[in-house]
Order: C-alpha cells, then structure tokens, then sequence
C-alpha cells in the first residue's frame, strides 16, 4: 500500500495556530489581515481561503468552516481539506469555534464550553485521511490538555461563565434532534452539536493539537417550551462572540511556541 505523504509547509515563517470558526470572527478589528491564500489539498479545496492574521504580535490562520457565505451545512463540509491545507501551513494547534445546544441545565445559553471528551453520532463524513494504510489513533482523551487548559484559565480570568470537561455529542445534522433524542443523549453527554467531528480526529491524525470552544446557544429540545430554532441560535451567537473574541486573545497570546503534550506524536503508537 503506498504510504501516505504528509504535506510539506507551505510558507515559511507561516502561523502555528489557527482558528476554525465563523464569520463573526473574522472582523477587521479583531484580526489584522496580513493576506489570504486558497490552498488546493489532495481532497479539493478548503471551504475557504485561509486568512493569515498579525494577532497582536502573533501570525495566527484563520478558516472559516461553512465558507465565507455559509454555503457548507455541517455534513458538508470539506474537512479533510480543511485540516490538510493548515498542515501543509504549517499549523501545529486548532482551536475550533462553534455553537452547541445545551442537554444540562448547568449548562445555559450564553455559557462557553470546552470539551475533554465526545461521542460521535454522526453517520457519513469522511472520517479519517488514511485510506490505504491501516493507521488506528489513540482517542481516550480526544483534546489537547495544554490548549483546553489555556482557554479555560483565559475565560475564568475574565470572568465568563466557563465549564471545562464538557462532554460533547456530535450529531449528523442538519436536523435538530427529536425530543427523545435529546433526552437519550442527556444521560452521556453535556453539549450537543454538528461540527466537531470529524474536524478532530483529523487535526490529531496529523499531530495537530485541538481544542473546541464552544458557545451554547439554546436547550436543545428536552426543556419543554424552550424547543431549539435557527432564530434563537443566531441572536445568542451574536452576544458571545464577544466572549468567544476576548477569550481567544487573553489564550492565544499565552500559549508557548513549543509544544510538550501529547499530540505531537500520536502517530507514533498509531501504526
Ligand atoms: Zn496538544
């Protein structure tokens, strides 16, 4: 079987961290745009140019995982892609943004979550970049520590209802879930939502560190009249942005340049 080759970087004094996350981000005010490369990968192209930002000091990437104009739904988005073009960057951490449904009630919309573990109910993603080789990675704890860590520490400093070890169910989507899906996942699960999978398993696939930040944006469906909808997530989203920004800059300028946990090599007893 040919072995499969890893991307090589593509510019040199290139970031080592991204963000993957939405549009409201992406605000001039938050990040000085320095340029945008569109990086074609062996699974097509990302589902966005990838923007590379001077982040106070800092050379920070950043993709945005729907598209610049929301056109990929969470199944569709081009994953592999995705995490294989912030390889061949040069990216060694990922800190993933998005928007989770609450299934506990200490869990309240308007809250940040960062995960230590998931359960994956997704049904047809590519899941992994090694077709032709058998390769089977370690995913006892999915997350890196070191990443979690910071941004935990960055949004208790600031005062920001923060949860730490939230377990996170990803689901196939695009449909919310049923009143007795929702109540199922409740007993093994704290945050529910469509995009987490399988942008981590590939980030670690190619040794890249990954930290979920997560937004709760709404109850899911198991409180009864506070039933989920595309109207309410989109105006909590609004309001923690501002958390999610201020949380992102106290983490991202206290992270050090060498790495010490254990994804840097995860291959090594993958194969
Ligand atoms: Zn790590």
């Amino acid at each position: 079987m040919p072995q499969l080759k890893m991307p090589e970087n593509y510019l040199k004094s290139n970031p080592k961290i991204a963000i993957i996350g939405g549009s409201g981000l992406e605000d001039p005010k938050f990040f000085k745009k320095i340029k945008e490369v569109n990086i074609k990968t062996p699974f097509g192209y990302p589902s966005s140019p990838i923007t590379i930002a001077d982040f106070h000091g800092k050379k920070v990437a950043f993709l945005s995982r729907h598209g610049k104009k929301h056109q990929f739904p969470p199944h569709k988005v081009p994953q592999r892609a995705n995490i294989w073009a912030l390889k061949k960057l040069g990216v060694e951490r990922i800190i993933g943004v998005g928007a989770v449904g609450s299934l506990k009630r200490e869990f309240k919309p308007g809250d940040i979550v960062t995960s230590d573990q998931f359960i994956d109910f997704t049904k047809k993603r590519d899941y992994t970049f090694y077709d032709k080789e058998t390769v089977h990675i370690t995913s006892a704890d999915p997350f890196c520590p070191e990443l979690a860590r910071l941004l935990y520490q960055a949004g208790k400093k600031l005062n920001i209802s923060i949860h730490q070890n939230g377990t996170y169910i990803c689901i196939e989507g695009p449909r919310f879930s049923t009143k007795a899906e929702s109540k199922f996942f409740r007993n093994f699960a704290d945050i529910v939502g469509m995009t987490l999978i399988p942008e981590v398993n590939l980030a670690r696939e190619l040794e890249i560190c990954y930290s979920s930040l997560a937004s709760v944006t709404d109850w899911d469906v198991w409180k009864t009249g506070r039933e989920v909808s595309w109207e309410r997530i989109l105006n909590t989203m609004k309001t923690n942005m501002v958390k999610l920004r201020e949380i992102l800059k106290q983490s991202i300028l206290k992270i050090p340049s060498q790495r010490v946990c254990p994804c840097r090599n995860i291959l090594k007893d993958a194969k």
